[in-house]
C-alpha cells in the first residue's frame, strides 16, 4: 500500500523494491519522463520485454547486447534502465562513476536465480581447464567467475572465437547451451539453468495454432527448449526476430519469445499480423513477472527521487567487468552492433 512520507518510502525501498508512493493521477507522465530525462541528462534504455509505455518512452530500446552496447558509450550522467535486475547491474559494472537506477530492484530474472555462485564455483572447480562462456543473464557473481559473457545475438561468434578443442563450460542456460552445441558442433558442458517464460511454451497449443493458420511462421528465441525450436521456421535472438519478420515476406508469424517484443514488430511491419506463442497455462500469451514489474509510474518515480540505485563492491565489478569487455571486442570485431 502507498505511503505518503518521502523518509519512509525509502526506508522501504530494500523491503517493497521500489518508492511506493502516491502519484497525482492527472501527472502527464510521458511528459514528466521526458523532462527528468533532460534535467539530470539522463538516458532510458529499455529492453524489449517492457510494457509498450515504457518502450514508447525510451531513448534506446533494444536486446541483452544492445543495451549492453549502449550502456558502455553513453555520456548521459544517470542510466535508467527499464529492464531486470542482472542488465542494470551490467551497466552499473560499465560504467561505475555514472548513477544506475532500476524502477523496481524485484525485477529479477529466473535464469540468472538458476545459478547460485556458490554451486557455480563447485561446478567450475570439477571441471579445470574449462573456459566458462556465460550468457549475460546471469548475476555479477557469475560474471566474475566466467571467461567471457555472450548474450543470444553473439552466441555463436564468441564460441567460434575459441579453439576447436578448448573444453568449455557454458551457464547457465541449458536450452540456449544445447541448441549452441548443435549449431558448432562442440561438446560445451552445461549448467542445468533455464528461463522459465521461455520454457512454458505448449508445444500442442502451438502444433493446433499452426494448423490454424497454414501460412504463418513459428520464429523462436533459443532459450525455447529443443522440441519447439525443432518446428520452427526462424530461431533466432530478440533483435534477429524483429529483423527478420521486417526482411521476411511472409504476412502472418507465431511469436515464441516474450511478448513485448510483439510491439516492435507491430511498429516496423503494421500490416502483417503477430500471433503470441501460448504457454501450458491458461494464459493466451507469454509475459516474463520480472520485466513487467517495471511500470510507468515506478519508473517515473525512480527518476525523480533517484531510487532505487545499483550499488556495486568494485572488486566484484573489476572481476565482472572483464569477461564482458572480452565479449564486447569479440562483438565489434565481428562487426555485431547494437
Ligand atoms: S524472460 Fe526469462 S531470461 Fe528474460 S528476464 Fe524474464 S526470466 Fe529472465
Amino acid at each position: 500500500m502507498a505511503v505518503i512520507n518521502m523518509e519512509e518510502a525509502r526506508k522501504n525501498v530494500s523491503r517493497v523494491g521500489f518508492l511506493d508512493i502516491e502519484i497525482d493521477p492527472t501527472l502527464d507522465l510521458f511528459h514528466e519522463i521526458e523532462r527528468l530525462k533532460k534535467e539530470k541528462n539522463a538516458i532510458l534504455l529499455a529492453h524489449y520485454y517492457q510494457e509498450p509505455d515504457i518502450q514508447d518512452v525510451a531513448d534506446y530500446i533494444g536486446d541483452s547486447l544492445g543495451l549492453a552496447q549502449q550502456a558502455e558509450k553513453t555520456t548521459a550522467d544517470i542510466i535508467v534502465f527499464a529492464g531486470v535486475h542482472f542488465m542494470a547491474e551490467t551497466a552499473k559494472i560499465l560504467n561505475p562513476t555514472k548513477k544506475v537506477l532500476l524502477p523496481d530492484l524485484n525485477a529479477g530474472c529466473s535464469l540468472a536465480d538458476s545459478a547460485p555462485a556458490d554451486r557455480f564455483r563447485a561446478f567450475k572447480e570439477q571441471h579445470p581447464n574449462h573456459i566458462v562462456i556465460s550468457y549475460i543473464n546471469c548475476t555479477a557473481d557469475i560474471k566474475a567467475l566466467s571467461d567471457i559473457i555472450c548474450t543470444s545475438s553473439n552466441a555463436e561468434k564468441i564460441i567460434e572465437s575459441l579453439p576447436a578443442d578448448q573444453p568449455i563450460i557454458f551457464a547457465p542456460d541449458k536450452n540456449l547451451g544445447a541448441y549452441l552445441n548443435k549449431k558448432s558442433g562442440r561438446n560445451m558442458v552445461l549448467w542445468d539453468g533455464a528461463c522459465m517464460v521461455h520454457e512454458i511454451f505448449s508445444l500442442e497449443k502451438i502444433t493446433k495454432l499452426k494448423v490454424r493458420h497454414p501460412e504463418a511462421k513459428l520464429i523462436a528465441h533459443p532459450e525455447c527448449e529443443e522440441p519447439l525450436l525443432k518446428i520452427a521456421d526462424f530461431i533466432g535472438s530478440t533483435t534477429q526476430l524483429l529483423k527478420y519478420t521486417q526482411q521476411d515476406p511472409s504476412s502472418s508469424y507465431i511469436v515464441a519469445t516474450e511478448t513485448g517484443i510483439l510491439h516492435q514488430m507491430q511498429k516496423a511491419s503494421a500490416g502483417k499480423t503477430f500471433i503470441p506463442a501460448p504457454p501450458n497455462n491458461s494464459c493466451a500469451c507469454n509475459d516474463c513477472p520480472y520485466m513487467k514489474l517495471n511500470t510507468l509510474e515506478k519508473l517515473y518515480l525512480c527518476m525523480e527521487y533517484e531510487t532505487p540505485e545499483i550499488l556495486m563492491d568494485e572488486q566484484l565489478r573489476l572481476a565482472a567487468k572483464k569477461p564482458i569487455e572480452r565479449m564486447l571486442e569479440i562483438s565489434k570485431a565481428a562487426g555485431l552492433g547494437g
